[in-house]
């Protein structure tokens, strides 16, 4: 018996195993969920099927109305789950608190979009029509690093469509998933949402599941690689959102003490376990050394701790494997290049990592070329933007980057050249709901959110009447 428990078809339910959930900032175990079997699996699936028909004939304005609940919902859970959030991730608690309140914005935002259809011809030959249906059964697969924000580029959007869903959190992170599951169990019609939870065994099941007609997953590059294999038998709809290794691209002449702390803050969030980090540094040989210089003090004075304590800005790496992976790429970077702030683990319990800023390093050494995802920063030289511009794109990864000046006008037509699929200039990380977000290249398959991310739910169907 646990106290989170899998949503199957409206009914909270023990799992047929039980999954223990570390807390990262101590290595302890905190609490015991409900883990799906295969079984389990099937009877979500065959309850979002049995619930399928009568969800997809609502009227758009009854599934606005319920993403509406779902949001207030979130939002009347904020500090609870801002707190559960923190002790299954590891993040602080006023980032926790930013993502759960993110959520329920984005149920909301998706509220603020239609699905009509476009009347192509309407005329004494013919009338013409171009609809969007729902699919059927959408697996939404959720990664640890944002387990509620990730959940909700992709519940809103599919329950918007006329989908329902089976969403599956990572096994490190059930947590915040299961307790939402509780809090909509009495608003959503039975089997429109299921939530179950797995220890990385069922994602597989469902990528092949002949029940489910689209997987929306986010995760990594390999791992979804391996889910567009398996959704070929039954040739599933997938959409990919995957690794990314962006480059951020200083200028020279930007103001230096303005930028650093934001630079910074753009390769630390979330301990560096962004998608969208930015994960190589590319500054304009003229200001090197001093911009090496800030940012080595400023990454000495970040407060890394337990994010439930007051004061943390950075917490902990989520889990030991991604910790040692980290470790690892640290190590690598002592022998490619040198390291002038952090280097190590910090302390001796909890996955917490010191953020670390190496310079003198580039294009080659492990740390540039592949994602890190952590807070290990390498600041690279370069003498012309062309040629930093020309060394970001020459990557597998293309999910966003960024390039940095005073002379926008420059940097925007840098910008233009870059073949990710978000960049921002003066900026790094902006996600809106409004705004479609999608890797190019080895990042991903499709968008979500925005008009773009909603119609990845649907299916194009012409209606076409001889008059
Ligand atoms: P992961 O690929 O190991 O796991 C992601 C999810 O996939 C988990 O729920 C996991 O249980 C499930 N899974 C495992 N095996 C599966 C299989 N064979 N088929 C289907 N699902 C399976 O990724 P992770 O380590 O949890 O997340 C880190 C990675 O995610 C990083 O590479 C990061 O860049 C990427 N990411 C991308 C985005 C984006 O929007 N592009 C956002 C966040 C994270």
């Amino acid at each position: 018996m646990s106290d989170y428990k899998l949503l199957i078809n409206g009914a909270l339910v023990n799992g047929d195993a039980m999954l223990d959930v570390v807390n990262p900032a101590t290595e302890a175990v905190f609490a015991t969920c409900a883990r799906a079997s295969k079984a389990q699996l099937d009877q979500a699936v065959a309850a979002a099927q049995a619930a399928f028909p009568a969800w997809s004939k609502t009227s758009i304005d009854e599934r606005r109305a319920l993403l509406l609940k779902i949001a207030d919902a979130i939002q009347a859970n904020l500090n609870d789950l801002a707190r559960l959030l923190v002790q299954e991730q590891g993040k602080p608690l006023q980032d926790a608190m930013g993502e759960i309140f993110g959520a329920a914005a984005f149920f909301r935002y998706f509220t603020t979009l239609s699905l009509d259809a476009r009347v192509v011809s309407d005329d004494a030959t013919s009338r013409v029509e171009v609809r969007r249906r729902p699919l059927g059964v959408v697996g939404c697969i959720v990664p640890w690093n944002f387990p509620m924000i990730l959940m909700a580029f992709k519940v809103p959007a599919a329950l918007l469509a006329g989908n329902t869903v089976i969403v599956k959190p990572a096994p490190t992170t059930p947590l915040t998933a299961l307790k939402l599951g509780e809090i909509i169990k009495d608003i959503v019609p039975p089997g429109v949402v299921n939530i179950i939870a797995d220890n990385n065994e069922l994602g597989g099941e469902m990528t092949k599941h002949p029940g489910i007609r689209k997987i929306s997953f986010t995760g990594s590059t390999e791992t979804g690689k391996k889910v567009m294999a398996s959704a070929a038998d039954a040739l599933k709809r997938i959409s990919l959102e995957l690794g990314g290794n962006d480059a951020l691209i200083v200028l020279d002449d930007v103001d230096l003490k303005e930028t650093a702390p934001k630079v910074l803050g753009a390769a630390m969030q979330n301990a560096g376990q962004v998608c969208i980090a930015a994960k190589r540094i590319y500054v304009h040989e003229s200001m090197y050394d001093a911009m090496c210089d800030e940012l080595a003090r400023l990454a000495g004075e970040m407060v890394v701790g337990d994010g439930l304590e007051q004061g943390t800005q950075m917490g902990p790496l989520q889990n030991k494997a991604q910790f040692e992976k980290v470790l690892g790429f640290i190590e690598s970077a002592k022998k490619d290049g040198k390291v002038i702030a952090g280097g190590g683990r910090k302390g001796d319990k909890g996955y917490f990592i010191e953020p670390t800023i190496v310079r003198d390093i580039t294009d080659g050494a492990k740390l540039v070329d592949e994602e890190q995802f952590g807070p290990v920063m390498p600041v690279i030289k370069y003498s012309d933007p062309a040629e930093a511009v020309a060394r970001a794109n020459a990557s597998i990864y293309g999910l966003g980057g960024s390039i940095w000046a005073k002379d926008t006008e420059k940097a925007w037509s840098l910008a233009e050249q870059m073949e990710s699929g978000s960049v921002w200039v003066n900026k790094h990380a902006d996600l809106q709901p409004h705004l479609p977000f999608g890797g190019s290249k080895f990042s991903g398959i499709g968008s979500e959110l925005g008009e773009e991310g909603l119609k990845e739910f649907t299916q194009v169907q012409v209606l076409n009447m001889a008059r």
